[in-house]
């Protein structure tokens, strides 16, 4: 079977971080969970007036190269979604060849590990509202519900309120 890959040009990679918020909306994974990371290399100073930072974004275990995407013949969202337009999907055989054709740039052949890097994800909520089922399973990730209002303001409520909604 053909491997899959991303092929990413950090040069150019603007650090904007849209990657990061596209995967997580695909895949509704909670606060502190990535399927990429914007990580930074920098700065520092490379010469007197010149500084060196470098933002490298990288798939994490949780990156399945948006599968369900893929086999409907789309791209994966962070690739659809990156505003520089620096990430590429495709046959690795292929971004191999790109890759030698330019530096400052990553390849990626990320392995999906779906029960060791996930651990378990559930809802508190028993109604499958599926707009706010994000924002319920980060309630219960963190106990705080501060951290689970960035999809609705109106929703914000004490975790003892949630637990007797799913009672
Ligand atoms: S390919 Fe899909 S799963 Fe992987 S980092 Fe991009 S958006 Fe996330
Ligand atoms: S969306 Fe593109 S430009 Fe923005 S951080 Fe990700 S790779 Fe870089």
């Amino acid at each position: 079977m053909e491997q899959y890959g991303l092929l990413i040009d950090y040069e150019y990679c603007t650090g904007c971080q849209s990657c990061e918020v596209a995967c997580k909306e695909e895949h509704g994974y909670p606060v502190g969970k990535w399927g990429i990371k914007v990580l930074d290399e920098g700065p520092w100073e490379i010469e007197p007036g010149r500084m060196n930072w470098n933002k490298i974004p990288v798939p994490t275990d949780l990156c399945d190269l948006c599968a369900e995407r893929a086999a409907k013949g789309r791209e994966p969202s962070c690739v659809h979604h990156c505003l520089a337009d620096v990430m590429k999907f495709g046959p690795v055989e292929k971004l191999v060849k790109e890759l030698s054709g330019k530096p400052k740039q990553v390849l990626f052949v990320p392995q999906y590990k779906p029960y060791e890097a996930r651990g378990e994800f559930r809802s508190i909520r028993k109604n499958d509202d599926s707009r706010r089922k994000v924002a319920a399973i980060e309630v219960e990730s963190y106990g705080q519900v501060e951290f689970a209002t960035h999809r609705d303001d109106s929703d914000v409520r004490r975790v003892d309120e949630l637990d007797s909604d799913a009672e």
